[in-house]
């Protein structure tokens, strides 16, 4: 008799537990608990083991994810790590803010027919297991080769070149304007999104590697390019991120109580406002908050506002829902804690009281007209639709620029008109000889893992310059 086969049972995407939306609007403690041991075995399971695997070709870091989701299914999760680390030094960080929807769960076969596997939950829970156990091998060192690398700029860039040259045996000092590592990733995400413990344990890691770490050192100030090479530097990287903020132009913008969103969530994260009494960081704290901007940063800026206590924090965006930049389990996030949306919407002018304090914004609302030439719908006012919004403080959330202070003071570098860092697209290598860049600085704002990807290319690339020659 031949045996029927056993239909396998579908299993659905194992939920990802999370804090009340009511619980969490008040506290900085990070939204998602992560998935159990069990979860994520059971999430595992869903994945197909694709031959031509679609998700890999939606990381751009190429991360081995079939391989990595097999290992979770067999309980290996210090092998999974391992395999990880091979191409991504940041797990734990790109498991909690990569835009996977767009990335690799995107591309997922299994998200054609049903929800995709969630491939970020996954490679957030092995890199939070291998935090927690400390159980894979550090990998290991090359001999040393005797050169020298000064790495400009401890954001996700900097941190991936300085993680690979270290490994491929050169002498690595990371150089960081502020007084913590970790760029954007600490001073620009919010604890309740990446708690700084996570990204202070990647750095301990390198350090632990070798990597000497000089915080407080704003090159281009203190020290030119030139001055580094002078010192014995074989090569350097620039990975100083684009934190210069954007501003409206809009009449009132100068009161008080309108900041950018660098400024408020630095104040916030970096200089920890929020912990309060304990830190006396000063920062303003709104009762009737007005975040401009629909982005990640505006999402994170207008749960920072609850979370610091405001009674309402709105968000004010003159395209429509479908032109929302920020990823939509922020936007999902933000709407369950009672941020309020207020699309095709733009500012008009700010109104202040007599000790110049902004009380109050005046606004236009808008339609959407022909494609502009970013191929989005141009938002047109609707004429005489003026109104008037109550507001103690207003977040600027509407983009940032190149940081002109390193660019500026270094002689043979060649910058576009936006005053972004001209480099090679394939390794980072710019106008300057022993120069490479990456990150923000020369794609303008992007991602994290974009960030990554032009440190690992720029990385390769240094070190076939230090043995093989420019
Ligand atoms: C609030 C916010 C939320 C975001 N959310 C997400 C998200 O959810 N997912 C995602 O993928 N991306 C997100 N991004 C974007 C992402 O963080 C950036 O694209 C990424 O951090 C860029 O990395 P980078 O290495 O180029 O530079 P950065 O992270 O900007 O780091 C640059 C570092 O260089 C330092 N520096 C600058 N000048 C000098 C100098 N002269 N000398 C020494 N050091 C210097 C700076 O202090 C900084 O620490 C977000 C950005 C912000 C601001
Ligand atoms: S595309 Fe989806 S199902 Fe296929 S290997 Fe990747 S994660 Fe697994």
């Amino acid at each position: 008799m031949v045996e029927k086969p056993v239909k396998k049972e579908k299993i659905s995407r194992q939920p990802m537990p999370e804090q009340k939306p009511e619980v969490r609007k008040r506290n900085f403690e990070e939204v998602p608990f992560g998935l159990s041991p069990e979860a994520a075995i059971k999430e595992a399971e869903r994945c197909l083991q694709c031959k031509n695997p679609s998700c890999v070709d939606g990381c751009p870091v190429s991360v081995d994810i079939p391989g990595f989701v097999g290992l979770v299914k067999e309980g290996k999760f210090t092998e999974a790590i391992s395999l990880i680390w091979e191409k991504n030094g940041l797990p734990a960080v790109c498991g909690r803010v990569c835009p996977q929807e767009i990335q690799c769960e995107g591309k997922c076969i299994v998200g054609k027919k049903d929800e995709p596997v969630a491939i970020g939950n996954l490679e957030r829970f092995v890199a939070d297991y291998e935090r927690r156990n400390r159980k894979a091998p550090m990998p290991t060192k090359a001999a040393p080769t005797g050169k020298k690398v000064a790495v400009v700029g401890s954001g996700p860039s900097g941190l991936t070149v300085a993680g690979d040259m270290i490994l491929k045996g050169h002498d690595v000092t990371l150089f960081e304007a502020f007084h913590k590592p970790g760029g954007v990733l600490v001073y620009g995400i919010p604890e309740f999104r990446l708690p700084k413990e996570i990204v202070f344990s990647e750095v301990e890691g390198l350090e632990k590697l070798g990597v000497k770490l000089e915080c407080n050192a704003v090159i281009g100030r203190i020290v030119s390019l030139d001055e580094l090479f002078a010192q014995g530097y074989d090569a350097i990287f620039l990975g100083v991120g684009a934190g210069l903020p954007t501003f409206l132009n809009v009449p009132g913008e100068n009161m008080i109580g309108i900041m950018s969103a660098n400024e408020y969530l630095t104040r916030s994260n970096l200089m920890k406002a929020y912990k309060f009494p304990e830190y006396d960081t000063p920062i303003i704290l709104g009762k009737n908050v007005i975040t401009l901007g629909a982005g990640n940063v505006a999402m994170d800026s207008a749960r920072t506002a609850l979370r610091l206590g405001a009674d309402s924090s709105k968000i004010v965006y003159r395209r429509s829902r479908a032109e929302v930049p920020a990823r939509g389990a922020e936007v999902h996030h933000a709407e369950q804690e009672g941020v309020e949306f207020h699309f095709l919407t733009a500012p008009v002018k700010f109104i202040g009281n007599a000790e110049g304090r902004v009380v109050a914004m005046e606004g236009l609302k808008m339609e959407l007209g022909e494609p502009d030439a970013s191929g989005r719908r141009r938002p047109v006012p609707i004429p005489g639709s003026e109104f008037t919004m109550e507001t103690d403080l207003v977040i600027i959330a509407v983009g940032t620029g190149a940081n002109p202070l390193l660019t500026q003071s270094t002689e043979g570098l060649k910058l576009n008109k936006w005053g972004y860092i001209i480099a090679d697209e394939k390794d980072g290598k710019t106008s300057k000889k022993g120069v490479w860049a990456g990150g923000d600085i020369v794609t303008g704002a992007a991602t994290v893992i974009l960030a990554m990807g032009a440190g690992r290319s720029a990385a390769n690339s240094m070190h076939e310059y230090l043995t093989r020659g420019w």
